[in-house]
Parts: structure tokens; C-alpha cells; sequence
């Protein structure tokens, strides 16, 4: 148990380490939606260790959706956008959240993105 705490201790500590990089790559906004309030670096692959490309800056509301948090398909409209980045953790990420919602242009916009094939056919089937 000791062991498992002091793992997650560093692995926190390495997604520190890349706060400041991803806070100037996020512009300091959300890398999902944009908002600025109570933003946080998300790690897209916690089994892994952390590094530029699996980790996102999120707001605390797209922290909640990332945990499976129910979004309206109004509220997220706010994440097509990041379906455009090159970075996994902000793509994928929200492509993710947004597949939860069935409406057709969340659908389409999953779609039309450059996000990894086999993870779009998962998400789309
Ligand atoms: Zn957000």
C-alpha cells in the first residue's frame, strides 16, 4: 500500500514537472472548451507516465466530463474545436466525451477529425 501511494506520489509530481509547458501549449485556457475557471492538468494516460502528448489543460468542468461526468449536447458544442488539435489527450479526449452524446453532429464532427482510426471506429460504431 505504501509502495502504491509513493507510485502515485511520483506520478503526480512528473505531471507537475510539465505544468508549466502545458499552462503556455493551453494558452492558460482550457484546452477543450476554452474556459479559464479553476483550470488543471489532466492526464489523458494515467497508467503511463505522463509526458507532453497524453496530458491536457482542462477546466473543472471537462475535468468532470473526462471522469464520466453527463454533459448536454448544448454544452458540448464547446468541444469541437478540439477535435482539431494534434495533441491525443485534447482530440481524443474529448472526442471521447463527445461520443457519449448520440447526436448527430457530434457524430459527424468525430467524423471529420484526424483522430486515431481505430479509436474513431470505437467511438462511431
Ligand atoms: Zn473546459
Amino acid at each position: 500500500m505504501a509502495k502504491g501511494y509513493q507510485a502515485n506520489k511520483d506520478h503526480r509530481d512528473e505531471i507537475s514537472f510539465f505544468g508549466k509547458a502545458i499552462g503556455k501549449r493551453a494558452g492558460f485556457k482550457c484546452e477543450w472548451c476554452g474556459h479559464k475557471e479553476d483550470l488543471r492538468v489532466w492526464d489523458y494516460r494515467p497508467t503511463a507516465a505522463p509526458e507532453m502528448e497524453s496530458l491536457a489543460l482542462l477546466c473543472l468542468r471537462c475535468r468532470s466530463w473526462a471522469a464520466g461526468g453527463k454533459a448536454t449536447g448544448n454544452e458540448l458544442h464547446d468541444l469541437r474545436n478540439a477535435l482539431w488539435s494534434d495533441v491525443p489527450a485534447v482530440a481524443e479526449g474529448a472526442a471521447r466525451v463527445l461520443a457519449q452524446c448520440r447526436e448527430v453532429w457530434a457524430r459527424e464532427a468525430i467524423e471529420e477529425s484526424f483522430i486515431d482510426d481505430a479509436l474513431k471506429a470505437e467511438l462511431l460504431k
